[in-house]
């Protein structure tokens, strides 16, 4: 699955200008995901990520790429969740 990334014309921020990272600086922010920048896995998990996910994909600890999840590499799946 794709990223649907987010952009100005459908941007949550309602166009407030100054604040904004997707609108102003172009960050590319998963709206499905909600992964953004280094914290976004290859392929597009089709769910928002947890916290937890997220930030081990910001670490580079986890990966998720043709429809499963890489911790370390090693493959873990449970229930669509991360676990470990
Ligand atoms: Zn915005
Ligand atoms: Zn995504």
């Amino acid at each position: 699955m794709r990223h649907k990334y987010s952009t100005a014309e459908d941007c949550k921020c309602g166009g407030w200008t100054g604040r904004c990272a997707v609108c102003d600086f172009g960050l590319a922010i998963c709206n499905t995901c909600k992964g953004a920048e280094a914290a976004m896995p290859a392929d597009c998990p089709g769910r928002p990520m947890t916290e937890e996910e997220r930030e081990l994909v910001a670490r580079g600890e986890l990966e998720f790429t043709m429809g499963v999840w890489f911790l370390d590499g090693h493959p873990v799946f449970k229930d669509g969740k991360v676990f470990r």
